[in-house]
């Protein structure tokens, strides 16, 4: 008797979760991992962190060593899946091989943006999303250098730290009016807009990207003002697109992101989908989100193996994310969407650790709370709880 095999689709946070999870919930039949980054599944967030500043080589960041994968027997293909054949069972891959599934998982995460101004393409930029795209970076990244970086996301707030850690001149353009506009609360904006100056970075909001320029290289970007900024490298970072290609050519329900249910079953039952590439409607928040944070590919990824296993399990867990820059780990606890008033405890226009925290009709939404380790925990008890909450005692809430 030949035992059933699991096929997933996408070798990092979610894939590399849920060939664990597989086993822990009792699949004995075979794992086969498919991923094209040749790498073992490494952790992405070191990347524009510890990674892009020479602190940590690539097998420190192996999510799981390689003996854990054959300990399991779990198989790991280097391969790009390029069709998925529903009525059959079988995926191709670019390696030529055809190969045969009876339970599916999609773990394809997500891909840079890319830049769409003229000169994008020139030599000297780069995007942000793999290991590859830092070595790239790292050759280029000598200090003296001229870094600017376009984007000011966590993902170009983290590099320009990165960056001013090698020694670089770093120029961060934002179009917005200020920088994590989409994420955070003015408030919170300020502070990185006021420690990015203090440690020498240029940040320009409002500064609109028209055309990069160069010859060999690129060697300036200039703005829709006429303005020109000298740059030896470019780094974009204007977010991601979910790889959802893969799903949609087969007839899945696509939205932002592969459609999922609270078992991250996709529109058919038999396959299911977790992390960046999937999309899930959560009851709390009341409409469909794309998440793009670790915790939540795990949980999707651990979610999704029950369901493979034939067991019920639910996506629950409160969203939650953090970012490493300089001295700071801001760690944010549930999605502040729909806030109606912001709470400070802590000084961000002089300190260096504070929290905000957000509420809507006066309660607790979520909590920005930078090197406040002890209340981003009671945070994420009161927000999940949904606890009452008192403004008074928030103002006074202190890490100490
Ligand atoms: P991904 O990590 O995107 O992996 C998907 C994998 O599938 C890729 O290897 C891709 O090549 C592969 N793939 C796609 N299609 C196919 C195919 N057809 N065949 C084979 N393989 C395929 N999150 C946090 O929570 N905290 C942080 O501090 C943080 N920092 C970050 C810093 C950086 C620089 C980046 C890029 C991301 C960061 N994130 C952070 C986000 C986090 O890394 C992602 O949420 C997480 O990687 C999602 O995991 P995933 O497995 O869903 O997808």
């Amino acid at each position: 008797m030949t035992l059933p095999r699991a096929v997933i689709v996408g070798a990092s946070h979610a894939g590399a979760q849920l060939t664990a999870s597989l086993r822990q919930e009792g699949w004995t039949g075979g794992i086969v991992l498919v991923g094209e980054e040749s790498a073992l599944p490494y952790q992405r967030p070191p990347l524009s962190k510890a990674y892009l500043a020479g602190k940590s080589t690539l097998d420190e960041l192996a999510i799981r060593s390689s003996e854990f994968y054959i300990k399991q027997d779990i198989q790991i293909l280097d391969a790009t899946v390029e069709t998925i054949d529903r009525s059959s069972g079988h995926l191709s891959l670019s390696t030529g091989v055809t190969l045969a599934y009876d339970k599916l998982a999609l773990c394809t995460g997500a891909r840079p943006r890319l830049l769409g101004t003229p000169g994008a393409d020139l030599p000297g930029v780069y995007y942000l999303r793999t290991a590859a795209d830092v070595e790239l970076i790292r050759e280029a990244a000598i200090a003296g250098r001229r870094a600017v970086i376009i984007g000011g996301g966590y993902i170009g707030l983290e590099t320009a730290a990165s960056l001013r850690t090698l020694g670089l001149e770093v120029t961060v353009l934002e179009a917005a009016e200020r920088v994590l506009e989409r994420v955070t609360a003015p408030e919170v904006s300020a502070f990185f807009d006021r420690i990015h100056r203090e440690e020498g970075v240029n940040i320009r909001t409002g500064a609109l990207v028209e055309v990069l320029t160069g010859d060999s290289r690129v060697r300036e970007v200039i703005l829709a003002s006429g303005e020109s900024i000298p740059a030896d490298l470019v780094i974009v970072g204007i977010g991601v697109e979910p790889n959802t290609e893969l799903a949609a050519a087969t007839g899945l329900v696509v939205d932002d992101g592969v459609v999922i249910d609270d078992h991250a079953r996709t529109s058919d039952p038999t396959i299911v989908a977790a992390g960046d590439c999937a999309s899930h409607n959560m009851a709390r928040y009341g409409r469909r989100i794309r998440l793009e944070s670790v915790p939540s590919a795990g949980e999707q990824a651990k979610v999704a193996a029950a369901t493979i296993c034939g067991k019920s399990k639910k996506i629950a867990a409160l969203p939650w994310f953090w970012s490493d820059q300089y001295d700071l780990k801001l760690q944010i606890a549930g999605l502040n969407t729909g806030y109606d008033e912001v709470v400070l405890s802590g000084d961000p226009t002089r300190d260096r650790d504070f929290t905000c925290f957000y509420l809507r009709a006066g309660e607790l939404l979520a909590a920005d709370c930078i090197n406040r380790p002890r209340d981003f925990m009671s945070s994420k008890r009161v927000i999940a709880q949904q606890l009452p909450i008192d403004r008074a005692e928030l103002m006074l809430a202190n890490s100490a």
